[in-house]
């Protein structure tokens, strides 16, 4: 009898040994479950991260950027609604968010929602479920129970907050909110990469601005804004290199501009060189180039203008100098304010600069001895 009690109890502590061995094996189960489960997780972050940071890298605008990464983190996480505020000096400007746009106005107005705006503020995350209708303003429309809400910053700087919204109510795990904390400084970094990439783009263009006005500068002529005669020489050289190509040349001259500053003095001589420049520079085509060759001599370009259109541009510009009333015109010589001018025609007279630049001054000679007020071509 005895024995029996004894291989009986002996038969209760083993089972229950087994037990005890199998519990704890099961225990061990659950916990590899669970750490994979993290690992999966965590590697899931891994893959998540690497999705964002080449959206971060890609040539897009920065608004689109966010846009982008919204998507990746409502799909990858299954969170029900995700929404990114930016805090301007104009207010909160949703920035990114997958809710309907008319609620948009509940989400930037925090101040509303008790101590969530401070929280913010002081760089604290917020975290609540199982959520009433009093403590969130916008659950109650979209059944919402439970809400991640990350601040944003720059450096020092409280630049927003991030709202993550879940229909579960316990919707974030303690595993998650460490994945989404992670994401939130890449969210940080693409506000910040946009500062910088504006500021980046407007001391560009400022720059570029500038260097192009001393570029122009360095090329123009300071009294009468057309280009000078070192640009002349550089524009001329680069288009008549020897080649067969169409393109000709004017030389003009003032008539009797000596009489005009005898006349009026030496500034108003000026004025005029200024006034005839403006009239020059309003008859030319957009492919001609006015260029101030001397004291009263300007240059003009015709690019890719065979000789009878040069010959008619010329005339006209001519015609218009003699219709055009001058101040105290009425003192030269005929009472009229006059040009002469010389041109010269690649490839037909020469190929090169010089040659063409002198052949166009001699028919200017001609013109002055034939006159004045002429336009002479042969
Ligand atoms: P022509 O019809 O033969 O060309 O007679 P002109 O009096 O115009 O010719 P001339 O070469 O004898 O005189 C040119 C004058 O242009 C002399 C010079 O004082 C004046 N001049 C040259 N450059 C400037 C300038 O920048 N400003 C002013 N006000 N006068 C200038
Ligand atoms: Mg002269
Ligand atoms: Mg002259």
């Amino acid at each position: 009898m005895e024995i029996i009690v004894i291989i009986s109890l002996l038969i209760i502590v083993i089972l229950v040994g087994i037990l005890v061995f199998l519990i704890l094996k099961m225990k061990d189960l659950l916990e590899v479950e669970r750490n994979y489960s993290i690992m999966t997780k965590n590697y899931s972050t891994v893959t998540i991260l690497q999705e964002i940071m080449s959206i971060l890298g890609a040539k897009i605008p920065s608004g689109e950027k966010l846009i982008r990464i919204n998507d990746i983190l409502i799909n990858r996480f299954n969170i029900s609604y995700s929404t990114i505020v930016e805090s301007t000096e104009n207010g909160n400007i949703v920035k990114t968010s997958n809710i309907p746009k008319e609620l948009f106005e509940q989400i930037v107005n925090l101040d509303k929602t008790k101590g969530f705006l401070e929280a913010m503020k002081q760089n604290v995350p917020k975290y609540i479920t199982g959520i009433k209708t009093l403590e969130y303003a916008t659950a109650s429309e979209r059944d919402v129970r439970s809400v991640l809400m990350f601040p944003l910053y720059r450096e020092e700087e409280y630049r927003g907050y991030w709202i993550l919204e879940d229909i579960r109510s316990n919707a974030f795990d303690n595993v998650e909110k460490v994945q989404l904390s992670i994401i939130r400084d890449n969210i940080t970094l693409v506000l910040q990469n946009n500062d910088y990439a504006l500021m980046l783009e407007n001391k560009t263009s400022e720059l570029e601005m500038a260097n192009k006005k001393l570029e122009e500068m360095a090329n123009r002529d300071g009294l009468t804004g057309a280009f000078n005669k070192a640009f002349m020489h550089k524009v001329l050289e680069s288009v008549f290199n020897g080649n067969r190509r169409q393109n000709s040349l004017a030389i003009m001259d003032i008539d009797h501009f000596k009489n005009y500053n005898d006349q009026n003095g030496h500034m108003e001589g000026d004025n005029l060189l200024k006034g005839l420049s403006k009239l020059l520079t309003e008859s030319l085509r957009d492919t001609d180039m006015l260029f101030r060759f001397g004291g009263e001599e300007f240059v003009i370009l015709f690019a890719d203008t065979a000789k009878e259109d040069a010959i008619m541009v010329a005339e006209r510009i001519r015609q218009k100098v003699a219709d055009y009333v001058f101040p105290f015109e009425e003192k030269q010589p005929g009472g009229n304010l006059t040009i002469s001018v010389g041109v010269a025609f690649a490839p037909q007279d020469a190929v090169e600069k010089q040659k063409l630049l002198e052949i166009a001054d001699e028919r200017l000679y001609k013109a002055k001895t034939g006159g004045r007020n002429k336009v002479v071509f042969e």
